[in-house]
C-alpha cells in the first residue's frame, strides 16, 4: 500500500510528487504517467516561456502563482543546472485600439508588482529594430527555458528522495473506499491512502472515474506553431507578444526565442478533434461527440463563432498566418515559416459555457485532482505543488491518514 499515488508526468504532477516526498520523506509515493517519459503533452509541447504575470487578474491564483513560479523556476534551473535566459518581453501595441489595451495592461501589471517600462514607438524601434509599433511595454522578468527538462529534474528529485515513478501506466480505473484508493492500470492495480491526479488534457475523464459528475469538460484547443529559418534566429532581442483581446483566452500569435536559440511563431487556438492529436487532420470520434454533446462547450463554440472560424482558416492557409506577426514583424514572408511540432491545451469549461480562467481543483476525501492548470502553468508548477502539499496537509490528518 502507497501512501501517495500521483497521476501525471508533466510538469504540475511532478513538481507535486517531488514536494510531496520532501514534506513526508519517510511516506511511500508512487507517481503513474501513461506515456514512456515524462513531459509528453502540455507540458513537452509549449512556447517554454518563464512568464511574469503580466495578464493575470490581481488576487487570482493565477496571478500569485505565475510571480511566485518566476522566481522559483529561475532558482530551480540555478540549482540543476538547467539552462534559462532570462530575455525580457515585449508587448507591442500596433493600432489606437491596442494602445488602450496596453494602458490596462500596464495598470493590472503595477496592481501586480512587476516591474516594467513603457516604451514610445521609437524606443520600442531603438530595443528591436525589426519591430513596428506605437509603443510598448518592457517587462525584463520573462524568460526561456525547455520545460522538458525542468520536469525531468523533478522526476530524479523525487526519485532519489526515494519515490517510485511507473511509466507506460496508465490509469484506468479508481475507486475511493474509506481507508484507501484502488487504481487500476495497465500495470496491475495499486493502492493508496491518498490520490492527487495532475492528469492534464484527461483531468475531467479521471474524476469520472472516481465515480464524481465534474461541473465542466476538458476542450482541447491545438496551439499550432512555425519555426523561422536558422537566418532569422537574431531578428528579435527579447519575447514580442501583440496586445491580447481582452475578451479571448489566449494571448496570440508570439516570437519567442528558445532556449537553443532558434525563433518560433505562434501559438494560434483551434478546436482540436482528438484530446491528444497533434496533426491538423487527427480526430477522434469519441473526443469529438463528447465536445459537442456537452452544452457548455456548444455555447462556448457558438458564442466564439466568428473568432474560431478565423482561427480554423488561418490554421490551414499560412498566409493568413503570417499576418498575424506581421502586424508587428513586416519583414517576415510565407518562406520564412517552417513546420514546428503543434501543442494541446487542456481547457476546462464549465456547464453554462465559460472558459474557465484560473485554476480549478475537486477534492474527495481521499482525493485531489487537478481540473484546470491552464498557461501559466510549467512557470507556476513549483508554487502549484506547494498549494497542493498545503492544501493535503490540511485535508490528511497525520499520522493516521498516511504514516
Ligand atoms: C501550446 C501551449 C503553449 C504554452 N505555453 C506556455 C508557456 O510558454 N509558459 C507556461 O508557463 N505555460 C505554457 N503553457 C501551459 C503549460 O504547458 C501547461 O499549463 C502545463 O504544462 C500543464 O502541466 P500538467 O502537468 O498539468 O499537464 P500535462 O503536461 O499535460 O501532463 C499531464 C500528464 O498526465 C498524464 N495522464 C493523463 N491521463 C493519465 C492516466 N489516465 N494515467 C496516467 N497518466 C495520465 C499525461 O500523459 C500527461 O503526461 C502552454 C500550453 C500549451 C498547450
Amino acid at each position: 500500500m502507497f501512501d501517495f499515488i500521483i497521476i501525471g508526468g508533466g510538469i504540475v504532477g511532478m513538481s507535486t510528487a517531488w514536494q510531496l516526498k520532501k514534506t513526508y520523506p519517510d511516506s511511500k509515493m508512487l507517481l503513474l504517467e501513461k506515456e514512456s517519459g515524462p513531459a509528453r503533452h502540455q507540458t513537452g509541447h509549449n512556447s517554454g516561456v518563464i512568464h511574469a504575470g503580466v495578464y493575470y487578474t490581481p488576487g487570482s491564483l493565477k496571478a500569485k502563482f505565475c510571480l511566485a513560479g518566476n522566481l522559483a523556476t529561475k532558482a530551480f534551473c540555478r540549482e540543476h543546472d538547467i539552462p534559462f535566459d532570462e530575455c525580457g518581453k515585449l508587448l507591442v501595441a500596433t493600432n489606437a485600439l491596442e494602445m488602450e489595451r496596453m494602458k490596462a495592461l500596464w495598470d493590472r501589471s503595477e496592481a501586480n508588482g512587476l516591474e516594467r517600462y513603457w516604451l514610445n514607438a521609437d524606443e520600442l524601434k531603438e530595443r528591436e529594430p525589426n519591430i513596428t509599433g506605437m509603443g510598448g511595454i518592457f517587462v525584463p522578468s520573462s524568460g526561456i527555458v525547455d520545460y522538458k527538462q525542468v520536469t525531468a529534474a523533478m522526476g530524479r528529485e523525487f526519485e532519489r528522495l526515494g519515490g517510485e515513478i511507473r511509466y507506460n501506466a496508465e490509469v484506468t480505473g479508481l475507486t475511493e473506499e474509506a481507508s484507501r484508493v484502488v487504481v487500476q492500470t495497465t500495470q496491475g492495480e495499486f493502492q493508496g491512502k491518498f490520490l492527487v491526479s495532475c492528469s492534464g488534457l484527461m483531468a475531467d475523464r479521471v474524476v469520472r472515474m472516481l465515480g464524481l459528475e465534474p461541473a465542466f469538460k476538458i476542450c482541447p484547443f491545438r496551439g499550432e506553431y512555425y519555426l523561422l529559418k536558422p537566418e532569422h534566429n537574431r531578428i528579435v532581442n527579447h519575447l514580442i507578444y501583440p496586445i491580447p483581446d481582452p475578451n479571448m483566452p489566449f494571448l496570440g500569435v508570439h516570437l519567442t526565442r528558445m532556449i537553443d536559440g532558434t525563433v518560433t511563431v505562434g501559438p494560434n487556438a483551434v478546436l482540436a478533434f482528438k484530446r491528444e492529436g497533434y496533426n491538423k487532420r487527427d480526430i477522434s470520434l469519441k473526443d469529438t461527440l463528447e465536445m459537442l454533446t456537452y452544452p457548455g462547450i456548444l455555447k462556448v463554440l457558438m458564442k466564439n463563432l466568428k473568432p474560431g472560424l478565423t482561427e480554423m482558416k488561418n490554421s490551414l492557409n499560412k498566409a493568413g498566418y503570417l499576418e498575424l506577426v506581421r502586424k508587428y514583424c513586416p519583414s517576415l514572408t510565407v518562406d520564412d515559416l517552417t513546420p514546428y511540432p503543434a501543442g494541446i491545451r487542456a481547457q476546462a469549461v464549465s456547464k453554462d459555457g465559460k472558459l474557465v480562467d484560473d485554476f480549478l481543483f475537486v477534492n474527495t476525501k481521499r482525493t485531489l485532482n487537478v481540473c484546470n492548470a491552464p498557461s501559466p502553468a510549467a512557470t507556476s508548477a513549483i508554487p502549484i505543488g506547494g498549494y497542493i502539499v498545503d492544501k493535503i496537509k490540511e485535508q490528511v490528518e497525520l499520522p493516521s491518514a498516511v504514516a
